[in-house]
């Protein structure tokens, strides 16, 4: 007999800020939850980037150009599109649907701003960003970028639901984002009505995030539009209902229990990585861009 996993926390969105002039995020995580990096490990931080729409434009708006070691950034344009560059030479497209998951490890200097286009005609943006913890042996690891096109993820389909498998698996479908460790990245898609479950140990960290229409987690809870869950530790199954036409971002990490020392755009073990990683930065090391 498998249990249901019951709610530690649901989190209404906070007042969003700007992350440079171009995306008006709610932070779910750490700043909303008690216990911060550990009881989220090894996922980071959460910014949402509700429906926000943007003005046309001359001026691109986005994030200039700062540093990442450490860890990985995976960006989610529900919609609107990002432009990045990097440091490295690399840069592209971050369309509508599509998710870039971005390995910084020994480092990498970037800018993100809306496209040209975005901010030509203006409109509806829609995005969230997530930072995955990589485990010490990890974190020096050589940059990389995993582009993820929207008609590349493969689907896991029922009657009255479509998940979109980004990494891991959910029943017999296998995520395309190779990971370091144990995640499942799943965009779910819930016709009113319908029913998400989805097995994972009980030690596992989950969080569901409901960007779109109305849902009743774990049998009983209300888990509206734009609020956040952390699950408790006390179950096999997640389980969602839809109240009506939903969509959900659901996370399923393997805790790595490690320290986490995190400052600004570094998140390493101990003080002396991040004092290396500034020196670094300040050096040149992560190159020009
Ligand atoms: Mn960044």
């Amino acid at each position: 007999m498998k249990n249901t996993r019951t709610i530690h926390s649901i989190i209404p969105p906070p007042p969003p800020h700007f992350v440079g002039d171009g995306f008006r995020v709610h932070n779910f995580f750490p700043s909303q939850v008690e216990g911060g990096m550990t009881k989220t490990d090894p996922f980071l931080l959460l910014d949402y980037g509700s429906p926000h729409v943007f003005e046309p434009s001359e001026h691109l708006r986005g994030v200039d150009v700062h540093p990442h070691r450490g860890f990985e950034t995976v960006t989610f344009a529900f919609k609107g599109s990002v432009a990045h560059k990097d440091s490295s030479g690399g840069g592209g497209i971050i369309s509508e649907g599509d998710i870039q998951w971005m390995t910084a490890g020994s480092g990498v200097l970037h800018e993100e701003f809306h496209t040209e286009e975005f901010a030509r005609t203006g409109g509806e943006f829609h995005m969230a960003q997530l930072w995955v913890n990589l485990p010490a042996e990890h974190k020096m690891t050589k940059p990389k970028y995993q582009a993820i096109k929207h008609e590349s993820i493969p689907r896991y389909h029922d009657s009255h639901c479509e998940v979109e498998v980004v990494s891991g698996s959910h029943g017999n479908v296998k995520g395309i984002a190779s990971t370091f460790t144990d995640i499942d990245t799943l965009i779910v898609s819930l016709k009113s009505g319908g029913r998400f479950e989805h097995e994972c140990p009980s030690s596992h960290t989950a969080i569901v995030l409901n960007i779109e229409g109305g849902a009743i987690i774990s049998d009983k809870h209300d888990l509206p539009v734009h609020h956040c869950a952390v699950l408790a530790n006390d179950g096999e199954v997640i389980s969602i209902y839809a109240k009506e036409d939903t969509r959900l971002l659901v996370l399923v990490g393997k805790p790595l229990r490690e320290s986490i020392v995190a400052a600004g755009p570094f998140v390493m073990n101990t003080r002396e990585e991040i004092m290396q990683a500034y020196h670094d930065y300040s050096s040149g090391i992560f190159g020009t861009l």
